[in-house]
């Protein structure tokens, strides 16, 4: 089933996508029924309960916070990081629902945290429920978030399709049919999402989108380098980008050489938009928050490092990198997951990774049998790579794992690069491979904290 661009890169405000644009959406979506179904102006009372996931790592992903954006009808992009919108509904007790209606509003008492029970459907689960003034309950929803933002309705959860297919001209469900359809239409992966997106939505449209995912992502990259302090949560994190910025530009004015510091650049880039969204900043899902640097930093790494033993304009290469790890995306969408509570961090982390390397391999000039290749190694290498944040943040591991994802990229592009694109294990296996490991994977391990450093690393 092919996904959108717009689907796969969607802007928003960090930490976390299935944490926190997820549950905004549903939320949202919640209250957009209330309103169709006519009973919106009887509701007196919400209740929210969070299952599982949500439950456990909920409060330092911002679930709460990302819940009440959206029962007050607030979407991602309209939202201002500045504005202090929970601290107000927590000190005067009142919540304006779709911003029209005031209802009373209990933080402790209308959000509740059932961290034991896990739905069947998906560890992130909620329920929402309101009622009227005489407790009579006017309508019971519950929704799931399953990565990147994406919201499903319970009875859509069947045969885990979200949403009708698009008819789009180049329909394609594994990387086999993928590479079959360029073959056959003479096109690269990136020209086929092209014409697959102009029949979504118009030429100009596309353009400017995508031209728009990019500046928002690089824009995250030069904040990120320049905000200092530490990060919110409690964990009492210094943000490190700022820092490693001085010390290299230092470096470039010494004439300091070391032949490795391209890599310190680019686990600079990572860290700075990693940092940026575990303070709650603008950024791009890229497949998720928690895995948002990676793509951007790779991005930076081909305009400042590659482009130039590149066959295209740095403009098309960067162009050629976005779609071709839109598509790659989209077979992790459509076959296994980019859920962290699903899938562990190999939905993150190692999708992003794998996207990354096919898109750089694309905008280095590479076949799309040698794309193929650097998205499979990059998630070959990701295998079984588990979700434990500590403190429930996005934080640790995962800043350092966004770094270290960017420069795992690199190096599978440049690997795919040197060979002629024939490789043993396809990426639609190492996919399988993938999912396959994440549903064996223990939930102790898939966004709960409740194990692995999670549990082994002391703070206070
Ligand atoms: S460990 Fe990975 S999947 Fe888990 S919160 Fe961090 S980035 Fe997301």
């Amino acid at each position: 089933m092919y996904y959108s661009f717009f689907e796969i890169f969607s802007i928003g405000v960090g930490p976390s996508s299935s944490h926190t644009v997820g549950p905004m959406r549903a939320a949202k979506r919640y209250i957009d029924n209330l309103h169709a179904k006519g009973c919106f102006s009887e509701v007196e009372r919400v209740k929210i309960t969070l299952y599982g996931s949500l439950a456990l790592t909920g409060v330092g992903h911002g679930t709460v916070k990302a819940v009440i954006y959206g029962l007050m009808g607030l979407e991602a992009e309209a939202i201002d990081p500045e504005k202090p919108y929970v601290v107000a509904v927590q000190r005067d007790g009142l919540l304006h629902l779709s911003q029209e209606k005031p209802i009373k509003f209990d933080l402790d008492k209308d959000v509740v945290f059932e961290k034991e029970i896990f739905l069947p459907e998906h560890s992130n689960g909620m329920k929402f429920e309101a009622f009227d003034g005489k407790g009579k309950c006017l309508l019971e929803e519950v929704y799931f978030s399953v990565g990147g933002g994406t919201i499903a309705r319970q009875d859509e959860m069947n045969n885990r399709i979200e949403r009708e297919p698009y008819k789009v001209p180049y329909d394609f469900s594994t990387c086999n049919e993928l590479i079959a359809l360029c073959e056959k239409h003479d096109k690269s992966i990136a020209n086929l999402v092209f014409q697959n997106e102009c029949t979504l939505r118009k030429q100009e449209d596309v353009i400017a989108g995508v031209l728009k995912i990019h500046g928002i992502m690089q824009n995250a990259i030069d904040r990120g380098m320049k905000s200092k302090g530490n990060l919110p949560g409690g964990l009492n994190i210094k943000r490190r980008a700022p820092e490693i910025y001085e010390r290299l530009e230092e470096k470039f004015r010494n004439n300091d050489y070391d032949p490795l510091l391209m890599i310190d650049w680019i686990n600079l880039w990572g860290f700075a938009v990693a940092e940026e969204n575990a303070a709650g900043g603008q950024i791009v899902t890229a497949p998720t928050m928690g895995s948002a640097g990676i793509i951007p930093a790779v991005l930076r790494y081909y305009e400042r490092f590659a482009s130039q033993k590149s066959p295209y304009t740095v403009e098309e290469g960067i162009w050629k990198f976005l779609l071709t790890a839109s598509a790659i995306c989209s077979l992790y969408r459509t076959n296994a997951s980019i859920s962290g509570a699903e899938v562990g961090c190999q939905g993150e982390v190692g999708v992003a990774c794998s996207m990354a390397a096919g898109g750089l391999a694309a905008a280095m000039g590479g076949t799309n049998k040698q794309v193929e290749n650097a998205a499979e190694i990059a998630m070959e290498h990701n295998l079984g790579l588990t979700c434990d944040p500590i403190g429930g943040l996005v934080q640790v591991p995962c800043i350092e794992r966004n770094a270290m994802g960017a420069v795992k990229a690199v190096n599978a592009a440049r690997i795919a690069l040197k060979g002629d694109g024939d490789h043993i294990v396809s990426l639609d296996s190492v996919i399988k491979t993938m999912f396959d490991t994440g549903i064996d994977m223990n939930n102790k391990y898939k966004e709960t904290s409740l194990a692995g450093l999670a549990v082994n690393v002391s703070y206070c």
